[in-house]
């Protein structure tokens, strides 16, 4: 084989495929209700977008991101999450002064260097919603209602919602001090990856599956300043009183440098390593670090892929089509290849697609016998076939593949039949 897809990234064919569709379309249905707006954001940014916003200490910008010159020698980067783009497109065009409050979504693919493994690619698809310009926990419950309903509707039951608060600029320099001179007491007990951030990210030492159980004793209480205390209050009534169930889990830190207050995972507990489905926080600052207005952010994206394979690990089996709309179909075969019967064919294809009904057939060229195994083989429920004799009475030859019914009928019946 002359070529392979680069590891990391996949060819994602049906039913897979409609998986995808089918919960892009449930996000869409979701936004609209939500009042959330589409927006289309560049594959690529200017590196240093995602230096300054993400952090130069965390994996991502260190080891994960793709980077490359263009041809004028810029330094430019595939985006490895969205929000940093977000923030840089509602900066550049001034949406803080367009609107108090900004409801933004998009779907797009993400790429990130990391070591492959079951749900970890190198290319993947996230649905990521952000709001700006709401302070109150009120966006938190705004964005984690709508995960909920999406996951229902998409059909992932099992999901464990954590939350944590990070603090923010006045609280958590005291505590990432604090916690530092803690972990070091127990440096030697830490993995060698951990010894390694320890000072320049000691937060990550908290989610590291190899030492968090470790260090449960040692971490210090987080005293956070009143402003994020009272916050991640509200944040927890409002969940009660909302009834969305959830953890409050201070191992969650995420692997990024700006989110302040509340940050959240939705864990599955049938993906093993790679557990978490949907994440996200607030991020207070980043519109005001990226040269636009202080406006209070908080956003969250899903792990497309993610979903969709803990959806299949809880035994629900995949779409055969995307679309609910999607009729039970008709597969065409031509019992002679005369021209004038082709152009038959393919002209009562497009009046049964005008219908809504979908039409496959499959070498309308190949013998009568082979066109009808395939036509078996198709799933389809009935057989439209196309003869010299039907093409001249415009008559139409149906036979239902399911059953042992056949018959000729006019359009009229024809369109009532194959609509059920
Ligand atoms: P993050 O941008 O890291 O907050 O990730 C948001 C969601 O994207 C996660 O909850 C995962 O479901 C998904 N995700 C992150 N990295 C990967 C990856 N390498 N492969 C597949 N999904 C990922």
């Amino acid at each position: 084989m002359a070529f392979q897809a680069v590891r990391g990234t996949r060819d994602i064919f049906a039913p897979l495929s409609n998986s995808f569709t089918q919960l892009e379309n449930v996000a869409r249905k979701k936004a609209e209700l939500w009042d959330f707006d589409e927006v289309r954001l560049p594959t690529f940014e200017e590196a240093g977008l995602f230096t300054r916003s993400v952090g130069e200490t965390t994996d991502i910008v260190e080891k994960e991101m793709y980077v490359f010159n263009d041809r004028k020698g810029r330094s430019l980067a595939l985006r490895p999450e969205g929000t940093a783009s977000m923030v840089r497109a509602y900066v550049e065009h001034s949406f803080s002064q367009k609107e108090k409050k900004s409801k933004f979504f998009y779907i797009a693919n993400m790429f990130r260097a990391e070591r492959p493994q079951a749900g970890r690619y190198r290319e993947f698809e996230q649905i990521g919603f952000e709001i700006f310009g709401d302070p109150t926990p009120y966006a938190e419950i705004d964005l984690l209602s709508l995960a909920f309903t999406i996951f229902k509707d998409f059909g992932v039951e099992k999901t464990e919602l954590h939350v944590n608060s990070l603090g923010c600029a006045v609280c958590r320099p005291a505590y990432r001090q604090e916690l530092m001179v803690a972990l070091q007491k127990i440096k030697d007990t830490l993995c060698a990856d951990c010894q390694k951030r320890l000072e320049r990210n000691p937060f990550r030492v908290l989610d590291c599956k190899n030492c968090s159980p470790k260090i449960k004793d040692t971490v210090p209480v987080f005293k956070k300043c009143a402003d994020c205390a009272a916050h991640e209050k509200s944040l927890l009534n409002a969940l009660t009183a909302s009834n969305i169930p959830h953890t409050v889990n201070r191992n969650i830190v995420r692997g990024f440098d700006y989110y302040t207050k509340t940050v959240f995972e939705f864990l599955h507990s049938g993906l093993g390593a790679q557990s978490a489905i949907c994440s996200g926080g607030r991020y207070d600052n980043l519109v005001e670090s990226l040269g636009g207005t202080a406006t209070p952010a908080v956003g969250l994206a899903f792990g497309v892929d993610r979903t969709i394979e803990a959806r299949l690990a809880e035994g629900v089996a995949q779409v055969k089509s995307a679309s609910d709309a999607r009729k039970p179909g008709v597969f065409l075969a031509l019992q002679s290849q005369e021209d004038s019967i082709g152009a038959f064919a393919m002209q009562t294809a497009t009046r049964l697609r005008q219908q809504n009904i979908a039409v496959t057939y499959s070498v309308l060229q190949d013998s009568m016998k082979s066109q009808m195994r395939q036509a078996n083989k198709s799933n389809t429920k009935y057989c439209l076939i196309i003869g010299a004799e039907e093409c001249q009475k415009q008559k139409f030859k149906l036979k239902d593949l399911t059953g042992d019914w056949e018959g000729e009928l006019g359009w009229e019946e024809l369109v009532q039949k194959v609509k059920i």
